[in-house]
């Protein structure tokens, strides 16, 4: 999983550094907002944490999947068909990582106008 949010000058993505897993998680790590610096344009901005956003992180699922794909290659010479399993472990990968998405997502941290902090 990937954080993220969107630069307000020129739109592109800027990833936020952080290992939360949960939007609280996060709150509670950065604060209520979290300053972020824009790679293109190099702008300054502050985000308030309900305007992070999570997404697969697709290198890892595309390395799950060649993982999964060599492991197959390899065990198929000793078990055979059930070797094929492998090719389970990318799309668990990939369900685990939409399950944090899902839930960093729907969860908005609430925040009362007098809250800096
Ligand atoms: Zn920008």
């Amino acid at each position: 999983m990937k954080l993220f949010t969107k630069c307000k000058y020129c739109k592109e993505d800027i990833d936020v550094k952080s290992s939360a897993r949960t939007r609280p998680e996060f709150r509670s790590e950065v604060g209520l907002t979290t300053k972020v610096i824009c790679t293109k344009c190099n702008q300054t901005t502050e985000r308030h944490v309900n305007e992070i956003r999570a997404r697969v992180n697709t290198d890892i699922v595309v390395y799950g999947a060649l993982t999964g794909i060599a492991l197959t290659g390899i065990l198929f010479f000793f078990l055979g068909a059930i070797a094929v399993v492998t090719f389970l472990i990318p799309l668990l990968v990939y369900q685990s990582q939409m399950s944090n998405v899902n839930s960093f997502n729907s969860y908005l941290v609430r925040s009362y106008p007098d809250q800096k902090k």
